[in-house]
């Protein structure tokens, strides 16, 4: 049996606990093919995942999205072929020189778009894509509050808003996030680390709809933000979880209503995952979605890259290469 590098920790905890380490290289199963990594993203659930925020057994498998190249497909799978150009999400394991992915949630990468791209936007794409088209459709004349607007998913969500017409109000907490979330598409971006977010929507007469990934320092404010009847969407974390609350709110704060999505329930069949991935990979060989790789680390660097993605100093998407 081969072997390869990987980061692969034996334990939970600060980013120091993943190092580069020499593992056996599995053998492909039925129906799965084994692709060579060329680019593995980090996304915040690998944060969760490490610090046991999120349970996983040992050895964690680090990382679930990246592009590469297809070395050896299991002789049932008819799909794929060696050498083929493939991008994935929700495949554990992705911090790692291989992986071995069921054959059904690889999807083609287009001729003409760079591996890079594509591991960029399978994760906070795709969360991006089914967050305007399918958790709260957002339209022409719709108003949505994007937190964290200059991220990784919040990038992709201001354009994708943008896309559809709809008037976007988004946190960040530097001038230059500001900036780079107005390029996006962001109408009105606001400092809320010094600013009252929810007095200034609530100036504005409200939104249709709140996108909140930062959780815990944002989430009872967010729902002040929102018009009668409006939509609550909580699908992250990143300052802490939101303690359990008083469901009594949503009556008093206007019939509101609230969700907890997560991407794996809306890529759930190979026909939505195929849908969705298609539609964000053509954008970006079309032109049409903007990514910002913030930086491309090595693989034997995974530690620093999640320093950087915990101390708010990213804009974008952070790759490993390994
Ligand atoms: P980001 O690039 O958005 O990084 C997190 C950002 O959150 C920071 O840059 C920072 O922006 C903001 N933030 C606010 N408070 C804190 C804090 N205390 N610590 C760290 N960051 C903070 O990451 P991702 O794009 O990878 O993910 C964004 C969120 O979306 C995560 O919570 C992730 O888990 C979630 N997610 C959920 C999915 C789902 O399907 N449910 C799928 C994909 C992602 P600023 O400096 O501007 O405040």
């Amino acid at each position: 049996m081969s072997r390869m590098r990987a980061i692969r920790p034996t334990a939970t905890g600060g980013p120091e606990v993943m190092t580069l380490t020499e593992v056996e290289d599995s053998p492909v199963g039925p129906g799965q093919a084994r692709v060579k990594v060329a680019f593995a993203g980090v996304n915040f659930i690998d944060v969760y995942f490490r610090t046991g925020q999120y349970p996983m057994p040992r050895p964690l498998l680090l990382g679930r999205e990246g592009a590469g190249l297809v070395e050896e497909v299991a002789t049932d799978v008819v799909s794929l072929g060696v050498g083929d150009r493939v991008a994935w999400s929700d495949v554990p394991g992705s911090y790692a020189e291989h992986i071995i992915a069921p054959a059904a949630r690889l999807v083609r990468v287009p001729d003409d778009t760079p591996l890079d791209r594509a591991a960029a936007v399978m994760l906070q794409g795709m969360t991006a894509h089914y967050l305007v088209h399918a958790t709260y459709v957002l339209g022409p004349g719709g108003r949505c509050l994007i937190h964290a607007a200059a991220g990784g998913v919040g990038l992709l969500l201001c354009q994708m808003a943008r896309a559809v017409g709809a008037e976007i109000v988004g946190t960040v907490s530097t001038d230059a996030k500001a900036a780079l979330a107005a390029a996006a598409g962001c109408d009105t971006p606001i400092r809320y680390d010094r600013d009252d977010f929810a007095a200034v929507v609530k100036g504005f007469g409200g939104v249709d709809v709140v996108y909140d990934s930062v959780g815990k320092t944002t989430f009872d404010h967010s729902l002040d933000c929102l018009r009668p009847r409006g939509m609550m969407v909580l699908f992250g974390q990143s300052s802490g979880a939101v303690p359990p609350f008083d469901l009594q709110l949503l009556n008093r704060k206007g019939s509101l209503f609230v969700t907890r999505p997560n991407l794996a329930h809306y890529i759930a069949t190979r026909d939505e995952l195929e849908a969705r991935a298609g539609d964000v990979l053509g954008r970006v060989a079309r032109g049409a979605l903007d990514v910002r790789i913030d930086r491309i680390l090595p693989l034997a660097d995974a530690a620093e890259a999640h320093r950087l993605l915990e101390s708010r100093a990213t804009s974008g998407k952070l790759l490993l290469a390994p």
